[in-house]
């Protein structure tokens, strides 16, 4: 008799608790690629699509994994997000770090950045959402001089 109340008991708390940890979990993290096609990817195809975070998020973590092969020096990629007309500037402004400073930009509208990855290498980063707010215009973009012209989109809030 106590074990098979024991189970059913089990069996609610499951049920209640399991849906809620993958909806968290859906939409508060990403994994994006980094290509020796100067591309960002996800499994494996181009990606420009808009990264989008639920509105609930406390925290948001996003990796970054370069799939290709090329140095640093020729092909490096990094995951900067930033408001959207902030992109001009971060970009010019990696550009003034230059490769010694793996174009790290120094302006304080960045508001996440990894690392810039060689081929085969990855970062993963955490930020707080409290710096973004809901329905603001942000761009996700690599800094590595001439690639955001085409590594870059949207990071919504939902
Ligand atoms: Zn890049």
């Amino acid at each position: 008799m106590m074990t098979k109340f024991k189970n059913v008991f089990l069996t609610v708390a499951v049920a209640v608790s399991f849906p809620a940890a993958i909806f968290a979990a859906s939409n508060c993290e990403f994994t994006i690629e980094g290509t020796d096609t100067m591309s960002y990817a996800k499994d494996g195809k181009p990606f420009s699509g808009p990264i989008t975070a639920g509105s609930d998020c406390k925290e948001f973590k996003l990796t970054l994994k370069h799939t290709g092969k090329m140095p640093k020096t020729a092909m490096g990629h990094n995951w900067v997000l930033a408001e959207t007309k902030e992109l001009a500037a971060i970009t010019a402004d990696a550009a003034k770090a230059g490769p010694s400073k793996d174009y790290k930009p120094s302006a304080p509208a960045v508001l996440a950045i990894t690392k810039l990855l060689a081929g085969g290498e990855s970062d993963t980063i955490t930020f707080a959402m409290g710096k973004l707010k809901k329905g603001g215009d942000y761009t996700y973009f690599c800094t590595f001089p001439g690639h955001s012209a085409i590594m870059k989109g949207k990071f919504e809030i939902k």
